[in-house]
């Protein structure tokens, strides 16, 4: 496929230019931005045919077949409608929207256009989680009695811009971050959390906008989830346990773009480290995408897994600004 990337990111030129790349037969020919001085030069220091300020002149191009939007994050809604107007199949960076009822609009837009819409997730691509996932399912820990994730991070220097003091852009850890632990709830536990208690605080970073989280959401199962989420610790690490009534699951390290970690499983039998394919998470991601495109599976994170993470995340943040239980809802997903 030939692809427009809408947005000149980090993630774009880190991860994505080069997930795409990797798959036969996929390069990107266009970029589209709202800088004509930074596209141009993005457009040349990645190799990019075309670049444009101009979404729609991208979108008529006949020979594109997929976009991937990786711009702020209010931008995501109206860029992901034009290309699904224009039949063409998205790739949208988390959060899908600022507000539920966007994402649900995108998602819908896309059912009914008949092209595919996948949410780039990139944890539940990755060897770590799928191993973790393969250890719950196949019954290895029993009955899941809790599942913590430690994901507070530092978020590095030149990152610290819309993400610390824009709330308008999509500002704030939670829809930067819980969006991520609740897709890898789901994708682990696979359920839905019903409900959520939370708190919120800007410890330093956050301008206008949170910077840590701390919340507890309940199960359908009765498994209970506790997930903190920061932009401010250097040195906390991340990882995620899961606790069962024959084991427990501990993965270190394993909430991160790349694919490393280390994940032991504790039984009554001892302790046993867990292998686990190290392949590029957002490769795998890419290929998964292109696949369904061609008609062959589903999207690793598609549109529906898209709104719920966001439904969970701004329960977390009502809740939290509230200080009530909020139960989640899903917005007819
Ligand atoms: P960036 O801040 O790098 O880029 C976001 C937008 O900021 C770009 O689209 C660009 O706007 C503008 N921009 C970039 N560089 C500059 C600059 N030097 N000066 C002025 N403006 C600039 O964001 P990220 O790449 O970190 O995040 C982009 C999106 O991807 C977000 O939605 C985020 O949530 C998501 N993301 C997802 C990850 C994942 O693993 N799934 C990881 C990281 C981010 P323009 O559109 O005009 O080109």
């Amino acid at each position: 496929m030939n692809w427009v990337f809408v947005g000149a990111s980090t993630i774009a030129s880190q991860h994505m230019l080069n997930a795409v790349r990797k798959q036969p037969g996929n390069d990107v020919t266009w970029v589209v931005s709202t800088s004509p001085d930074r596209v141009g030069v993005w457009a040349k220091d990645h190799s990019i045919a075309n670049a444009t300020t101009n979404l729609a002149e991208a979108l008529a191009d006949p020979d594109m077949q997929a976009v991937y939007i990786s711009s702020t994050n209010e931008k995501h809604h109206a860029q992901a409608m034009a290309a699904i107007a224009a039949g063409k199949h998205v790739l949208c960076e988390k959060p899908l929207g600022i507000t539920q009822a966007e994402a649900v609009e995108m998602v819908r837009a896309a059912e009914a256009a008949g092209v595919i819409f996948g949410t780039n997730h990139h944890l539940r691509c990755s060897g770590t989680h799928r191993a973790i996932r393969d250890l719950i399912a196949t019954g290895r820990v029993g009955k899941v009695l809790s599942l913590r994730i430690h994901h507070a991070v530092h978020l590095p220097g030149h990152l610290q811009g819309w993400r610390i003091n824009d709330a308008g852009a999509g500002g704030g850890v939670i829809p930067d971050i819980v969006v991520h632990d609740a897709d890898v709830t789901r994708f682990l536990l696979q359920e839905d959390p019903t409900s959520v208690v939370a708190q919120m605080t800007s410890s330093g970073m956050g301008q206008g906008v949170e910077d840590s989280c701390m919340s507890v959401w309940t199960m359908p199962s009765g498994a209970m989830v506790m997930t903190h989420e920061s932009f401010t610790h250097p040195f906390a690490g991340s990882g995620l346990q899961v606790h069962g009534t024959e084991g427990s699951i501990f993965a270190n390290g394993v909430m991160t773009q790349q694919p490393v970690g280390e994940i032991t499983l504790v039984t009554g039998a001892g302790t046993e480290v867990i292998p686990y394919s190290n392949h590029d998470l957002y490769v795998q991601g890419v290929s998964e995408f292109v696949a369904a495109s061609a008609g062959q599976g589903r999207p690793a994170a598609d549109g529906s897994d898209g709104v719920r993470s966001l439904s969970v995340a701004l329960s977390v943040r009502e809740a939290a600004a509230t200080g009530q239980r909020v139960d989640i809802d899903y917005g007819g997903f």
